[in-house]
């Protein structure tokens, strides 16, 4: 069976980074582009690191 993939809270696929130094990068770049601040988390769903707001 194919794994659950996860999507936000409007139910679009989540971004999954495989390295938190990969999510760090992307969210520098997305934070100098006026992007909101950004948390890294560890996804427990899938393994990964996903961005969040707040
Ligand atoms: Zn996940």
């Amino acid at each position: 069976m194919f794994y659950n993939p996860c999507t936000d809270s409007y139910g679009n696929f989540k971004k999954r980074y495989s390295t938190y130094e990969h999510a760090m990068e992307v969210k520098r770049h997305q934070e100098s582009c006026g992007a909101h601040t950004l948390r890294i988390y560890r996804c427990p769903n899938c393994g990964y690191y996903h961005l969040t707001h707040t």
